[in-house]
């Protein structure tokens, strides 16, 4: 039989209705085996995610001070959910152990991983399935790296004695049982894992999107979903900021060549959006896939006359950043020009430190940083290739009234890199949307 790992997230599961609408998704196709489940997330925009709640009742632990309000909201979020649903769910016993842990000594990874536990012991109660512990099949080492091999050894041996279960997303345990998370929005990341270690044929990723979209749907409200993505395609995109799917969540399926779906739990009749090695034969061409950005970078300038016939130059710069441990983003050059373009946050504590380096010890004739910059990533297989397109692009984006401060062409033709001023970043976006689909 074919088997597929249902990951869904938050906002799927952020109240009685969401659930039975998960539920009526599970019913729909019993290949459905595998649920992972993220914690209950917002149900309208005004809303708080039971993650943050946690996150803010271990920061009130940690401080001394009170937390049993923000508890008390955490509790009302699971038991609201258990009484329309009408589960009988030990809510209290749970929690009264987050409350010794709280009191005993707060740990923050504990702490956020008990929306995903309990969500998922809630959902696994519900539907009468058995209840995975990732604690004890999702590993990291005691400093809190996650251990792959590990994982898919112990992941894949539970799996294999269960014909169906709900599994927490977003964290694992070391050795000895101490509770580690995957960075934010990281269930996507254990939704991929169960995955691999099932040998499923799919994986689902339900979310409250009918897939990825050709941009952020804040900024262009009804951007068109994209039908088809390859893994490397969706990999630059979320890397850039399209925060759909987790960019961590892409390796583990694609080194066992499981395709992605990301479906509307709120639209289960859209097909959402397929993320493959290969497009299927005969798909339509789009000239570009997807844009994607970021906020928050700076560029550092570097002119020198003859640069590129000192030999060694350019492993000189970058040795300057990575000696100050910060890692580059994009490095695009010119003839006598190099720009080493970085996130401010990993810059700026450096900053002064790297400048002065840099003039010592390259003799430039000119150092110049810019900062406050906005990246754009404009992802399409072969775009690069075609210059009608990339011209396309560039004539977009300053018709729209923005100054390229940056062009970057990916070497592996698959993206073109924008740096603009962070207060165009929105401008920009719609520009290139506009040009290719419209208003
Ligand atoms: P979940 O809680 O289901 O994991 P997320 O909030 O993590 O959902 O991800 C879905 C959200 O990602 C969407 O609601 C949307 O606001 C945002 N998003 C950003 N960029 C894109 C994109 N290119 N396509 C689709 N959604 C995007
Ligand atoms: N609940 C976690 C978060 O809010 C993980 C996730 O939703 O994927 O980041
Ligand atoms: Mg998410």
């Amino acid at each position: 039989m074919k088997t597929i790992v249902a990951k869904f997230g938050g906002s799927s599961l952020a109240s009685a209705a969401q659930f039975r609408k998960v539920g009526a998704i599970l019913a729909a196709d019993p290949a459905r085996r595998f649920v992972v489940a993220s914690a209950p997330g917002k149900r309208d925009s005004g809303d708080t995610k039971v993650t943050d709640l946690l996150y803010r009742c271990y920061d009130a632990a940690a401080a001394g001070e009170d937390f049993a309000p923000v508890l008390d909201r955490i509790r009302a979020r699971f038991s609201d959910i258990a009484r329309e649903l009408g589960v009988a769910f030990d809510l209290e016993g749970e929690l009264a152990a987050v409350e010794g842990q709280l009191r005993a000594g707060p740990r923050r990874d504990y702490m956020a991983s008990r929306g995903e536990y309990l969500n998922s012991k809630l959902l696994a109660a519900w539907l009468g399935w058995p209840f995975l512990d990732a604690a004890d099949c999702v590993r990291f080492t005691p400093e809190g790296a996650f251990d792959a091999e590990t994982t898919q050894d112990l992941l894949s041996r539970a799996l294999a004695g269960l014909d169906r279960a709900v599994i927490p997303g977003f964290y694992g345990a070391d050795a000895t049982g101490a509770i580690h998370t995957f960075s934010r929005g990281g269930s996507d990341v254990s939704g991929s894992l169960a995955a691999r270690a099932a040998g499923a044929d799919l994986y689902e990723n339900w979310t409250d999107v009918s897939g990825v979209l050709f941009t952020d749907p804040r900024i262009v409200r009804n951007a068109r979903p994209i039908q088809y993505i390859t893994y490397r395609e969706l990999r630059e995109l979320s890397y850039m900021g399209a925060s759909v799917l987790h960019e961590d969540a892409v390796f583990p399926v694609r080194r066992a060549g499981i395709p992605i779906n990301i479906r509307n739990t709120n639209r289960p009749q859209d097909p959402g959006t397929l993320i493959v090695a290969a497009l299927p034969e005969g798909t339509e061409t789009v000239p570009v896939t997807g844009v994607a950005g970021r906020k928050g970078f700076a560029a550092v300038l570097v002119e020198k006359s003859l640069m590129n016939s000192e030999i060694g130059f350019a492993a000189r710069l970058l040795n300057i950043f990575a000696q100050n441990g910060v890692p580059f983003e994009h490095c695009p050059t010119g003839i006598d020009t190099m720009s080493v373009v970085v996130s401010e946050a990993a810059f700026a504590p450096h900053r002064e430190e790297i400048l002065a380096a840099l003039r010592e010890q390259l003799k430039p004739d000119r150092v110049q940083l810019e900062e406050d910059l906005a990246l754009i990533a404009v992802v399409g297989h072969g775009m690069v290739a075609n210059k009608g397109i990339a011209a396309r692009i560039l004539g977009a984006v300053t018709a729209a009234g923005v100054n390229i401060r940056m062009i970057d062409q990916g070497s592996s033709e698959l993206n073109i890199i924008l740096g603009i001023d962070a207060a165009d970043y929105e401008t920009a976006v719609r520009g290139i949307y506009t040009e290719f689909y419209g208003e």
